[in-house]
């Protein structure tokens, strides 16, 4: 399966973002964002001031969606597609079809210091939803729906210790978490208000929609 990578701090250097990829290292001031030397995006051009174009604007909102999920182009214009057959606003939907792949819920439980590490739990088969094994990062969690950690990996130290790290991390509204039974439950979908990711979504569909 296609994979980024490169340098994931190249990545929030290109967007002049956090987008949070690396875990703890996010949160402290080795962070590339966090040292004036390296807050320019990457590349011999990096410091030049450059007027934006719409397009540009459009295109540079939709990679960095694309890069805080983890997700390559195909599978993106994919949900994109998905959302736009959905009833109702399709940058709204598309930002709550990509909040509810597997991998995301597990790094929302605060069971991954990235999306990156939650992606790769999944993959070892950390995880059931509804009681079935699902080791499929991309799988959508539907309403109702209950994650939980597998009996074999519950006493598992990676888990315990990043669950110290995301300790303090605040667990979404749509999200009912039991971290003492390593449980999670969708209580809802999310809704526009409940994503804390400053995205500007309209962008993204002006821009699939040319
Ligand atoms: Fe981005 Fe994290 Fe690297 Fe900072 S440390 S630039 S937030 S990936």
């Amino acid at each position: 399966m296609a994979r980024y990578t490169d340098a994931s701090c190249r990545l929030c250097r290109r967007e002049g973002e956090k987008l949070f990829l690396k875990g703890t290292r996010c949160y402290t001031d080795k962070c590339a964002l966090s040292r004036p030397k390296r807050s320019y995006a990457p590349g011999q051009h990096g410091m030049a001031k450059k007027k934006q174009s719409e397009y540009c604007l459009q295109l540079r909102e939709k990679q960095k969606t694309k890069r805080y999920y983890g997700v390559l182009e195909k599978q993106f214009h994919g949900y994109f597609e998905m959302a736009n057959k959905k009833k109702g606003v399709t940058g709204e939907n598309l930002l709550a079809i990509l909040e509810t792949r597997l991998d995301n819920v597990v790094y929302r439980m605060g069971l991954g210091s990235s999306r990156a590490e939650a992606r790769q739990f999944v993959r070892h088969g950390f995880f059931t939803v509804n009681g079935k094994a699902v080791n499929i990062p991309s799988y959508l969690v539907s309403a109702n729906d209950v994650i939980e950690v597998t009996d074999k990996y519950k006493s598992n130290d990676r888990l315990a210790a990043i669950m110290e790290v995301t300790a303090g991390r605040a667990v979404p509204a749509w999200l009912s978490v039991d971290l003492e039974k390593l449980t999670a439950t969708v209580v809802a979908l999310p809704k526009r208000e409940d994503i804390d990711f400053p995205v500007q979504e309209h962008l993204i569909v002006e821009l699939y929609s040319k």
